[in-house]
């Protein structure tokens, strides 16, 4: 019988430092499980080091190993989209070049996914030690917020490495939303997972390549992505004030019947009128956020475009 193939995917982005200890390790896991075939898709997105040189040289003398390099730097979710609408095998893990996903896992992995006839096998950290408290804090609390208004199931502390079966990688690159919140995506399409809880060793070498910033404008992605209840709160939240000035309204004028109409309290109405405008552009910027993902949607531009392959060598 022919060996089954599994498609090692790995976004690299200025990762020239891990590669080579990457590739050794993958390459001493590959020889381990002798039992299947495999093939290593490097995605380069947009480095400026000399990451695609590497895969080059990978390529020439490895046949396992293919590469996509990107015209530009397109983010990982693209690089992870890029990986797995090429990828071959009939099992697709995805791997971060830095070796905070340990290769070295694969081989347990493999063994669940076969054995007891998982679709996909994916990790998460329940600790989350190298996190300053500030992040812990934030991490949590999105957690919560987005389990409470997401009705897609979100694993708290996932990584992208996992194993997926090859019904399951179809199913999410026939997702081909542009906005990716690949996370969300692996909740949404479903099938049946068996999650693993490990510690991330500390990055091999090289830095992260998310701050702060980075990581804000991410989570906030998978809301917008993956839930539109924000929209129904600033719609309940103006209903409410909608009836609480009318309440206000009827008060006023019983007032002015009954007592005259002294001109007094604008410092109450200014506040008024402050806290009204700001609720209103809050709610706007909301409603903006998810125009500005419909305006993204409808255009229908690529999620990455290709500019060499392991084919131009
Ligand atoms: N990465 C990428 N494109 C980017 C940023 C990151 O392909 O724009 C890759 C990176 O090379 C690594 C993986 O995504 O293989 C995870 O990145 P990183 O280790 O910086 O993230 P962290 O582990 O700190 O969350
Ligand atoms: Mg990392």
């Amino acid at each position: 019988m022919a060996k089954e193939k599994i498609s090692v995917v790995v976004p690299c982005y200025n990762e020239e430092e891990s590669l080579p200890l990457f590739y050794e390790e993958v390459c001493r896991v590959a020889k381990e499980m002798k039992y299947v075939e495999f093939e290593f898709l490097f995605i380069n997105d947009g480095s400026k080091d000399s990451t695609l040189s590497i895969l080059r040289d990978f390529s020439k003398k490895d046949k396992r190993v293919r590469y996509i390099s990107f015209s530009r730097n397109f983010g990982k979710e693209a690089g992870m989209y890029a990986g797995l609408s090429n990828a071959t095998g009939d099992y697709v893990c995805i791997m971060d070049a830095d070796m905070q996903d340990p290769p070295e896992m694969l081989i347990k992995m493999y063994e669940l996914i076969e054995k007891e006839n998982y679709d996909c096998v994916a990790l998460y950290s329940s600790r989350h030690d190298d996190y300053s408290l500030l992040r812990k804090f934030f991490t949590s609390c999105w957690y919560k917020l987005i389990g409470a208004i997401s009705s897609v199931p979100q694993q708290p502390g996932a990584r992208d490495y996992r194993l997926m079966k090859r019904r399951m990688v179809d199913a999410i690159v026939d997702m081909g939303e542009y906005n990716r919140y690949t996370k969300g995506i692996f909740g949404f399409v479903g099938f049946n997972t068996k999650w693993i809880d490990y510690i991330p060793p500390q990055r091999v070498a090289g830095k992260s390549k998310f701050n702060f910033f980075k990581l804000f404008k991410y989570a906030l992605e998978g809301i917008l992505a993956f839930s539109t209840t924000p929209l129904v709160i600033s719609a309940i939240i103006g209903l409410i004030f909608c009836l609480i000035s009318f309440i206000v309204i009827i008060f006023i004028i019983w007032k002015t019947l009954v007592y005259g109409d002294p001109v007094s309290g604008w410092p109450s109405l200014a506040c008024m009128i402050m806290f009204m405008g700001g609720l209103q552009l809050f709610f706007f910027g909301i409603m903006g956020m998810y125009l500005a993902k419909v305006y993204l949607e409808v255009k229908k531009r690529p999620i990455y475009i290709s500019k060499e392959t392991e084919k131009d060598l």
